[in-house]
């Protein structure tokens, strides 16, 4: 049995979490998420989901 990463973000378990995330999706993460920091990494879901957010709702 293999131990799969858990995103932090969405709580699903994923086959790997990305750490290499752009500042401005880190920003719109972190809205969302106060207490997530960047070294908790994401699943690619989470990345298109807050992709798509952070295109929709520029940060100021
Ligand atoms: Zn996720």
């Amino acid at each position: 049995m293999s131990e799969q990463p858990t995103c932090p973000l969405c709580g699903k378990r994923t086959d790997s979490l990305h750490h290499q995330i752009e500042q401005q999706l880190l920003a719109t993460i972190r809205q969302h998420n106060p207490h997530w920091v960047d070294a908790d990494g994401s699943c690619q879901a989470c990345l298109e989901h807050y992709g798509k957010l952070s295109g929709e709702e520029p940060i100021v």
